[in-house]
C-alpha cells in the first residue's frame, strides 16, 4: 500500500497521454506546475 498515496499526473500537450510528472516530464520553472508542458519523449522527439 501507497503511505502517501497522492501521485501526481499531468497529460501531455503533444501526445496527450497522462504521465506521472515526475516520472513523465521535464522541470520548468517557467510553467505553472513547475513541469514542461511536453512530456520527456515529445521533448526527445523535437530534438531540443
Ligand atoms: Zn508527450
Amino acid at each position: 500500500m501507497s503511505i502517501d498515496g497522492e501521485v501526481k499526473t499531468k497529460v501531455c500537450t503533444k501526445c496527450e497521454v497522462e504521465k506521472e510528472l515526475i516520472d513523465g516530464f521535464f522541470k520548468d520553472k517557467y510553467s505553472k506546475d513547475g513541469h514542461s508542458h511536453r512530456c520527456k519523449i515529445c521533448k526527445s522527439a523535437a530534438g531540443n
